[in-house]
């Protein structure tokens, strides 16, 4: 597929949409150098809080940030109000009343519940029961499929999946959302976009950076998907704390990868405690932060939890999830707890 085959998936009226101009927009200080400029154009209070002034709307200090820890050109990138924002955009981008998206069974709630805002139709594919995309996966698709979103590694099930055959059949768009990426091995998919025009890679702030409260993620894809998604955001969709923020943990970056390396060695531990219990009857091999156990009256387990004050999430009554609880990995003291909490559960 070329840039031009992907451009001709957009909705025609986007293409040509003459977007929302801010007056920062108008008026970018960058262009002209770090001189102290009197800003009496965005109807702004003149007095200091901090946040005053409008935030930069495309978030440029913070995508050369992004741009250079992940190794990406800074146009490859879009900073969205969680990815979930990210999500809705790339749904109205493409989908039009009679278009449809295609998911994978089970995979994470957020891509149903945007086709159902945006009342675009909806295609699922039951995974098998490794959480593998079924050979016939692709035959799920018709001419009106216009986004194919695949969650690697997968949200509830923690595996990674087969992103690679979709992307050599499929001739639509492919996002791949690597919520989880930090917490495998396996290489992003990220540096495969200039190989592939249709894929957007979706990765967040909320996971291995440990900001879910900033509201911040991240789209990559080819520069002309980036600018496209650009028009049709909320114009400040990102706040100065945010972009604040996100930049201040940016340059930690030794700490973040700290964290991964515990709660992936926590992971390691937590699953193979759990394994030891007679009521576990699977613990599912896990790439992400979280595991998912298939474990005896799970519902009743939930319960029995709350008792003693441990929150995990109910998956039991979702399809290939029988029987199932998604257990975050926490600190070393809180896998404790919860480790304790079941051995004394009857
Ligand atoms: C947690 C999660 C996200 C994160 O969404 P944000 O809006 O960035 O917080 C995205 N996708 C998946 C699959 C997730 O599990």
């Amino acid at each position: 597929m070329t840039i031009t085959d992907v451009l001709s998936l957009v909705r025609p009226h986007l293409l040509n949409l003459q977007p929302y101009s801010s007056a920062r927009d108008e008026f970018d200080q960058s262009a002209i150098g770090t001189q102290q400029f009197v800003y009496l154009d965005a109807n702004e209070s003149p007095y200091d809080t901090g946040s005053n002034r409008y935030p930069d709307p495309y978030q440029r200090e913070l995508k050369e940030k992004i741009s250079a820890i992940k190794g990406i050109p800074s146009k490859q990138v879009f900073v969205g109000n969680g990815s979930d924002e990210a999500i809705d955009l790339v749904i109205r981008l493409f989908c039009n009343e009679n278009d449809n998206i295609l998911i994978p069974s089970p995979t994470y709630g957020m891509y149903k519940v945007s086709a159902e805002i945006n009342n675009i139709q909806l295609k699922t594919a039951l995974l098998d029961e490794n959480f593998q995309l079924t050979k016939s996966f692709i035959s799920n698709t018709d001419k009106n499929t216009k986004v194919i979103f695949l969650c690697s590694p997968n949200n509830p099930s923690g595996n990674l999946i087969d992103v690679q055959s979709v992307l050599d059949e499929f001739r639509g768009i492919v996002v791949v959302d690597e919520a989880y990426i930090d917490f495998t091995t396996t290489p992003s998919y990220i540096k495969q976009i200039d190989r592939y025009p249709n894929l957007v890679v979706l990765q967040t702030f909320s996971k291995a950076w440990g900001l879910a409260g900033l509201r911040l993620g991240m789209a990559f894809a080819q520069p002309e998907i980036i600018s496209l998604l650009n028009k049709i955001k909320p114009p400040y969709n990102i706040s100065s704390a945010a972009q604040r923020l996100g930049l201040q943990a940016l340059a930690q970056e030794a700490r973040m990868k700290q964290w991964v390396a515990s709660i992936i060695s926590e992971r390691s531990r937590v699953a193979k405690e759990l394994s030891k219990l007679t009521t576990v009857k699977m613990v599912f091999p896990s790439d992400a932060n979280f595991l998912l156990v298939r474990i005896a009256r799970a519902a009743e387990v939930y319960d029995e939890l709350i008792t003693s004050k441990i929150v995990v999430r109910d998956r039991s009554r979702v399809v290939r999830c029988e029987d199932c609880l998604r257990i975050s990995i926490g600190t070393k003291e809180e896998n404790d707890q919860l480790l304790e909490a079941l051995r004394l559960s009857k």
